[in-house]
């Protein structure tokens, strides 16, 4: 069979084709002509990336450069395309491991490649798909109840269907994407670039820009779901209350409820948590706010029946969100005050609201593997470079500035950035210049229409605390009354109240937040002890703070959560747990890595990273690859089984 990724016979003219080729990245473009003629000497020539950093696809290369690497391009690409496309053979690991440092220009370490390799699936094959061990009967008898139908979800119930395990799947909302159907604010996008931030089984050619805007991300979502002919096993409108494990027949009863009130109890012999961290609401307790007169919502809520046009809108809160919200709604509105707490740090990012070309979408549907390097070129830089510049050097002097030489640097260059666009105004540089360092927080990707926003005459940034609220106004600490007919909360998510939508009690009915005791946490982020056949994707300790992107950790959680499943139907099992030490341990290890990188540092006041008492549960302290190889297959020794 055609490897789904080289490409497809195409009768494209040269002309167009030339066209296309002016549209795409060129050192992409090379790599898939090594593909289409076979000849790796191209790899040595002086046609070659200068280097890569952050968003740079370009390599740095000259317009000289570009231009005669499209026109060497140009003659590769019609012999393929004269010969038929012919699927280009297969390349051998070292030529693989060469063509990965010459493209992002530095080395890349032998434990990355096979990671790496297997994100960009160049021989077609889908290797995070589980083998099994357990034979096909035992898994046909063993019911699995995932609640949420969001990416983790949704990536649970394709591996459950290929395992022929039984599945339902519970979701409260109408559709499927999680994150992606709640969030349908103005201005709402990703910001991992799409091409990556795609199941790696599941590439899309068809991204209308670099980083999708909510709609064309919830019909990903749902296109993936149909595909995969999941949606029948889809129970949507339906909430999970409680699952409570029944440790005499070993299964769980989940009991769910639909808007009518209809309760019914499921029985499972596993459950696997999909609810991820960022969709309980945060909205806080401001005085006056229930008095205010107005419509009053938050982002994750928007009522999308509130005209915004020609009225006054305060925009309370501005860390993710309301830098999206922001330039979306200021055009349209008579005036908007932003109330933010805390400056954020951003990096430049030209192609954040960029439209992919069609000479690109081209690239991607035609040529080999194109969109296969691509997703590696982009992965790279957010691949565990990112976590340097959060590394806490102790010895360096001022902590409130940096946290590291690197860290420093950061702070340069991203100060740099925003002065490039502020100029002469000190009174908004004061405002915007962020006085705790870089990476603290989650750092922007921007594109300048944020600054661009802030100097409207119609926009306030307001850094002064919120007093109360009034039934016409904001009021902040200063007396000033600041008039607004609409507030919309842009204040972010409950992230500490870990699974606090389902009540889980495990074994001795025991519940998981008494259990966890304020401190979540989980083996790996997946396993609990006292909590068997009890699975968490997107758990504590696996947010990602300094690159990569949550899908890449759900394919790696997902995994895992089968190769137990198959581990405990191939035994002969009927339940397993993490071993109290092996969850102990983690835990340990987790805090103590975790204490060394600049989130938990005591210089970043406030942060949805941290809980009220300072600690951090959400986030990963560890690099992607060690996450990758943890996750590969369960080390039996970790859990005891019953
Ligand atoms: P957030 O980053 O937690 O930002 C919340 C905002 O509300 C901050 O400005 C915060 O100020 C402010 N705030 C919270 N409580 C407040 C209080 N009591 N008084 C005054 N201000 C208060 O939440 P978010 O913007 O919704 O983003 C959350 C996460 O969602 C992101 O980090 C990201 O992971 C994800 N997200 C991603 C995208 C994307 O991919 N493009 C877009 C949106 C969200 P402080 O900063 O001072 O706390």
């Amino acid at each position: 069979m055609r490897n789904p990724h080289a490409g497809v016979p195409f009768d494209t003219s040269d002309a167009e084709i030339a066209a296309a080729l002016e549209d795409v990245s060129i050192p992409t473009l090379l790599l898939s002509c090594v593909h289409m003629s076979g000849d790796p000497s191209l790899l040595d020539g002086p046609l070659r990336p200068a280097g890569l950093f952050l968003n740079e696809v370009q390599g740095y290369m000259s317009e000289e450069d570009k231009a005669a690497a499209r026109a060497l391009a140009l003659d590769i690409i019609r012999d393929y395309r004269d010969r038929g496309c012919p699927e280009p053979g297969p390349v051998d690991p070292a030529l693989l491991k060469r063509m990965m440092e010459w493209l992002v220009c530095t080395e890349v370490p032998d434990e990355y490649v096979p990671m790496m390799v297997e994100e960009m699936e160049l021989d077609g094959r889908d290797a995070r798909a589980t083998g099994f061990e357990s034979d096909a009967q035992s898994r046909a008898d063993f019911p699995v109840v995932i609640v949420g139908c969001g990416q983790s979800g949704l990536l649970a119930a394709i591996r459950l269907r290929e395992a022929g395990i039984p599945f339902t799947v519970i979701e409260k909302n109408a559709g499927v994407g999680g994150t992606w159907w709640e969030n349908t604010y103005p201005g709402a996008r990703v910001d991992v670039g799409n091409h990556f931030y795609c199941y790696s089984f599941e590439p899309d050619d068809h991204w209308t820009e670099f980083f999708a805007q909510q709609p064309e991300l919830q019909s990903y979502f749902q296109g993936v779901m149909e595909r995969h002919r999941i949606t029948e096993h889809v129970r949507f409108n339906t909430t999970v209350h409680s699952a409570t494990w029944d440790e005499a027949a070993g299964t769980w009863s989940v009991l769910t409820s639909t808007a009518d009130g209809t309760q019914t109890t499921l029985h499972a012999r596993a459950v696997i948590s999909a609810v991820g961290q960022l969709n309980a609401p945060h909205v806080p307790e401001f005085p006056g706010a229930e008095r205010f007169s107005g419509p009053a919502f938050h982002t994750a809520r928007w009522q999308h029946d509130v005209d915004l046009t020609g009225r006054r809108v305060a925009l309370i809160g501005a860390g993710a969100t309301g830098f999206q919200v922001a330039p979306a709604i200021a055009d349209t509105v008579k005036s908007l005050t932003i109330f933010q707490r805390t400056a954020q740090w951003m990096f430049p990012n030209p192609n954040y609201h960029a439209a992919v070309g069609p000479g690109v979408r081209w690239a991607l549907r035609h040529l080999p593997f194109y969109g296969r390097w691509y997703r590696f070129l982009i992965f790279w830089p957010g691949c565990d470079t990112g976590l340097a510049a959060a590394k806490v050097d102790p010895d360096w002097p001022d902590q409130q500035r940096a946290v590291s030489a690197a860290n420093d640097l950061a702070r340069m260059m991203f100060t740099e950035w925003i002065r490039s666009q502020v100029g002469d105004d000190t009174d908004l540089l004061d405002k915007v210049i962020p006085d705790y360092p870089a990476t603290g927080k989650r750092t922007l990707q921007d594109n300048g229409s944020w600054l661009r926003t802030l100097t409207r005459d119609n926009v306030e940034l307001v850094r002064t605390p919120i007093d109360h609220i009034e039934p016409d106004a904001v009021v902040t600490g200063d007396g000033i009354a600041h008039p607004a007919e609409i507030l919309v909360y842009a204040t972010g998510f409950r992230v500490n109240d870990m699974l606090s939508s389902v009540k889980v009690y495990g074994r001795d009915g025991v519940e998981l937040h008494e259990a966890w005791g304020g401190r979540p946490a989980a083996h790996l982020g997946i396993t609990i002890p006292g909590f068997p056949n009890f699975f968490c994707l997107y758990g504590p300790g696996t947010n990602l703070a300094s690159g990569g992107s949550l899908i890449f950790h759900s394919e790696c959680e997902v995994r895992y959560v089968m190769g137990c499943l198959d581990h405990l139907l191939a035994t002969g099992h009927r339940a397993m747990e993490p071993r109290q030490e092996s969850y102990d341990d983690w835990y340990a290890r987790s805090q103590a890595e975790l204490a060394t990188l600049v989130w938990s540092q005591p210089s970043i006041k406030h942060s949805f990273y941290k809980d009220d008492a300072g600690l951090v549960h959400s986030l990963s302290p560890w690099r992607l690859v060690d996450y990758w190889t943890w996750t590969r297959r369960p080390d039996p020794e970790d859990f005891v089984f019953s």
